[in-house]
């Protein structure tokens, strides 16, 4: 996982099987290329890139990466015309001056959060097996933070997006949901799912046990009675 200007991108490095996860900030492209030169691979190694969401802040490099590698492109059912049209809505705050910022944001610069119109390759209904990339791993449906969330399960691990941020002031649920139940549920199936380390969409790497607490503390809030 490399931090791409304030957002992350991993790569499951497997040969000219490889896979790339996100896309990063626009204008971190080289940052990207190096990441992967670093791992010993060409750019045309990059068979797949899947978004694990389509905010503008993880496909700032996905036209040019495409080009590049000439990688397939993976995206979920619930953001494919979105991806499309180049539009996505800003997510609701969770906190109020977050909210407050949200709100700003909404009605000054709709669209902030919109990417580039790309139409995708290959589109994910609920889960996809990763496999014939020679992987044992698949992407999961985690809706929530944005209604075609997706995450990547490898392992014992998970590469989630902005399902999870785990930011300085340590592991949060995310500020920016528009279903902050949906990504309560989600947090709660990736829990119980014996998931160890969690990559989010910004921050650093983390134990999913760190997260449980954050867990209890959301649903209490939430005021949700469905667990
Ligand atoms: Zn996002």
């Amino acid at each position: 996982m490399k931090r791409i200007g304030y957002s992350n991108c991993t790569l499951i490095v497997n040969g000219n099987n490889s896979i790339l996860i996100d896309t990063g900030v626009r204008g971190f492209l080289k940052s990207i290329t190096r990441m992967i030169r670093q791992n010993r691979l060409s750019l045309s190694d990059i068979r797949l890139i899947i978004l694990t969401h389509v905010h503008y802040d993880h496909t700032g490099n996905l036209h040019q990466l495409k080009k590049l590698t000439g990688a397939r492109v993976l995206v979920h059912k619930n953001e494919f015309e979105n991806l499309k049209n180049g539009y996505m809505p800003i997510p609701g705050g969770q906190r109020f001056l977050v909210k407050l910022v949200s709100d700003l944001g909404k009605m000054f610069v709709s669209g902030f959060a919109s990417p580039k119109p790309f139409t995708a390759d290959i589109v994910n209904e609920n889960e996809y097996d990763l496999s014939s990339y020679g992987i044992n791993g698949k992407v999961i449906s985690t809706p929530g933070h944005s209604p075609g969330s997706q995450s990547v399960i490898v392992g014992k691990k998970i590469i989630a997006g902005d399902c999870f941020m785990n930011m300085n002031y340590g592991v949060v649920f995310p500020h920016f949901a528009e279903n902050p139940l949906l990504l309560l549920d989600s947090w709660k199936s990736i829990l119980d799912s014996g998931i160890e380390e969690i990559y989010p969409g910004h921050g650093n790497i983390l134990k999913a046990e760190k997260a449980y607490p954050v867990f209890m503390k959301w649903k209490k809030k939430l005021k949700t009675d469905s667990y």
